[in-house]
């Protein structure tokens, strides 16, 4: 036995001033028990450091820690508690775990590094073999840890995006660093108010630091935008304006296909997916299909090409030549009469100082589309989310980039 505890004392690596006193296999025999001691003479307090007496010794604690083979391990231990001149009777710190965590700190780095592999909590507990809710307590956590060590450096390039969050039009409005392809913060709804709420979640200096916003057409955006950071310019990019586009094609399509479905024709059935992608991202049957659709006479096809004309607009470069393009384009519009389609160009054309930013800045499109795919990806393996905050949480943890290391 005693060489089983030496054992135990080499495999903790712990100070001399703890010592393991006894190693048990628990009564279902599941689980190791490693209770330690602490043998030093003096304690030190956890608010300021000093050397202080051994008041007493708190109730008995439990620490997860790795598993031994393949048995779950738990530290125990009861913490001697520091009598401080200045801050009264005070549970000392232990060297093997963060104040009020039920988990070594080895264990809890294994956890987070195992969330960050996984998509999802419910994987990541199985391996940790913890409940769903203590694998998500070290997950907000994490994010708290992350959040609080963020610098506050200057943020060139904002993006701002919602997200639609369970069924019944609820949204979260998330604010993105463009440059850094990193979430900041994430808020419930797509008000005003709540997009002010967003922005203020950055510190006054790196609010006046904005050189540009990239977001939605939607009116609060703007209002809270101009409030918060008016020297910044506001941009329309090119990942807001093809969604517009995207769905105005599928309006002509819905009405299109309803009607022929009238006469008895089946053309338009099933191709809203068709419709979407863009013509070099076509698989070879896709391709074939899509250009049986083109060379028929149909409205749907027609405000494609027009949607897919539109693309060239961002390769212009610069201010003269894309408002030229415009006018080419917008003409087009008008001569093929399809509502949702001009009421598409109406707006770009409320839109266009904003629209036109966009040479200004050149921010890349690709870090809004790739930050809006990856969340996707989590709200996906989580079959939708129970709570914002844990919808939240998730967001930050995936796609914050945040330092959420465990430091011992
Ligand atoms: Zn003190």
């Amino acid at each position: 036995m005693q060489s089983l505890i030496t054992h135990y004392q080499q495999l903790l690596v712990l100070p001399d001033s703890w010592q393991v006193v006894d190693v048990r296999l628990s009564m279902s025999g599941t689980r190791i028990e490693i209770y330690l001691e602490f043998i030093g003479s003096q304690v030190q307090c956890p608010e300021c450091g000093k050397a202080g007496r051994i008041y007493d010794l708190a109730p008995e604690q439990r620490w997860r820690h790795l598993d031994t083979m393949q048995y779950e391990t738990h530290l125990i231990a009861r913490i001697p508690r520091c009598e401080c001149k200045e801050h009264g009777v005070k549970t000392m710190k232990v060297p093997w775990a963060a104040k009020y965590s039920r988990y070594t700190l080895k264990f809890e780095a294994v956890a987070v590094e195992l969330l960050q592999h996984c998509s999802s909590i419910q994987a990541a507990a199985r391996l940790l073999r913890l409940s769903w809710h203590a694998t998500n307590e070290i997950m907000n956590r994490a994010v708290e840890r992350g959040l609080s060590r963020r610098s506050n450096h200057a943020i060139d390039h904002l993006g701002i995006d919602e997200k639609s969050f369970r069924a019944g039009h609820r949204y979260v409005t998330i604010l993105n660093d463009l440059e850094g392809g990193r979430v900041l913060e994430v808020v419930q709804n797509r008000t005003t108010e709540a997009t002010e709420k967003l922005l203020q979640s950055l510190e006054e200096p790196q609010r006046q630091a904005v050189k540009s916003i990239s977001m939605d057409m939607w009116k609060p955006f703007a209002i809270a935008a101009k409030k918060l950071l008016p020297q910044a310019d506001m941009v329309h990019d090119r990942f807001h304006i093809s969604k517009y586009l995207n769905e105005a094609v599928d309006t002509v399509r819905r009405q299109e296909s309803r009607q022929l479905l009238q006469a008895g024709d089946r053309t338009l059935i099933g191709s809203k997916f068709t419709w979407l992608r863009n013509p070099e991202n076509m698989t070879e049957s896709q391709r074939a299909s899509f250009e049986k659709l083109m060379a028929g006479e149909l409205k749907t096809a027609k405000a494609w090409a027009l949607k897919n004309m539109f693309r060239e607009f961002w390769r212009l470069g610069c201010r003269d030549s894309a408002s030229f393009f415009f006018d080419y384009w917008s003409e087009r519009v008008e001569q093929l009469k399809l509502k949702p389609m001009i009421k598409v160009k109406e707006l770009l054309k409320r839109h266009f100082d904003n629209i036109l930013n966009y040479f200004k800045h050149e921010i890349t499109n690709a870090v809004s589309e790739g930050l809006n795919s990856k969340i996707q990806l989590y709200k996906a393996a989580a079959r939708g989310f129970h709570s914002f905050s844990s919808y939240r949480t998730r967001i930050l943890f995936y796609c914050g980039k945040l330092n959420i290391a465990i430091t011992g």
